[in-house]
């Protein structure tokens, strides 16, 4: 899915200002784990000019998941059923807790192969007349994949962004607030300063976005480290004074580079 794809949703959509571009982008891309984050000298939501161009914001090589349960909950409300964004990312359900699954429960092959179209009309379609709502779901224990999921999630839905520069300072202070305390240990401080220090790309220009990066993936680690939730991240900025930006306002402007070539 490039920038030109979605370029053409949105004029299919009429929305083909920056607004909506970006809207789309925010919503239904994992584009959304950059852009809460930007760097404290952007003003426009996307780092780069992108709204004519072949940059992917999403790729087939992160490859898709299915929870079972939100499959149910969709034939029971809509009657059908869609791929959800995040499920390519994460590895349980946020609202679930459940196992997504990566192949076809039926007859056990990978679902991004599954037929043409890398297997996206499976979830349609069915296998051999059978369908995923017809199966069960299986439960979550690992409390770090929930953590990581859940966060994801928040970001995605965020309508807040924070400048990334002081969310990295932040969580350093937190974190060492933590290990003073002795709620964290000396690795587990190490840890965090290997992450945040990756995080750093989040905000690096000097290449196109590419979903399968991940880039928000450290942070999200040590968000749930730190504050256990995106929510507990924003509560502590607010309680510091620190100002967030509305991700509406920063959708509406246009990238400077935009009229430069
Ligand atoms: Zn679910
Ligand atoms: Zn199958």
């Amino acid at each position: 899915m490039r920038a030109e794809s979605i370029g053409l949703i949105a004029d299919v959509l009429g929305k083909s200002d920056t607004y909506g571009f970006n809207r789309l982008l925010h919503d239904h891309t994992s584009y959304s784990q950059v852009a809460v984050f930007p760097d404290r000298s952007q003003n426009s939501y996307t780092r780069k000019s992108y709204q004519s161009g072949t940059t992917r914001f999403e790729t087939e090589c992160q490859r898709a998941g299915i929870c079972i349960d939100c499959v149910k909950e969709d034939i029971d409300s809509l009657g059908f059923s869609y791929w959800r964004r995040d499920h390519r990312y994460v590895k349980v359900c946020a609202k679930h807790n459940t196992v997504l699954l990566r192949k076809c429960p039926i007859c056990g092959s990978d679902i991004s192969r599954h037929s043409r179209g890398y297997g996206h009309e499976l979830l349609w379609a069915g296998c051999k007349g059978r369908f995923f709502h017809q199966y069960e779901s299986e439960k979550n224990y690992d409390e770090e994949k929930l953590a990581f999921a859940r966060i994801f999630a928040e970001i995605g839905e965020s309508e807040v962004a924070i400048d990334l520069e002081c969310v990295l300072a932040h969580l350093a202070d937190e974190a060492t607030i933590l290990w003073d305390t002795g709620y964290i240990t000396q690795e587990h401080l190490n840890a965090v300063h290997r992450w945040l220090d990756r995080s750093k790309r989040i905000s690096d220009t000097g290449w196109d976005y590419r979903p399968d990066f991940i880039y928000s993936q450290e942070i999200i680690d040590t968000i749930a480290v730190v504050h256990g939730s995106f929510a507990g991240l924003l509560d502590s900025l607010r309680r510091k004074g620190i100002t967030v930006r509305s991700v509406d306002d920063l959708m509406r402007v246009e990238h400077p580079d935009r009229f430069r070539y």
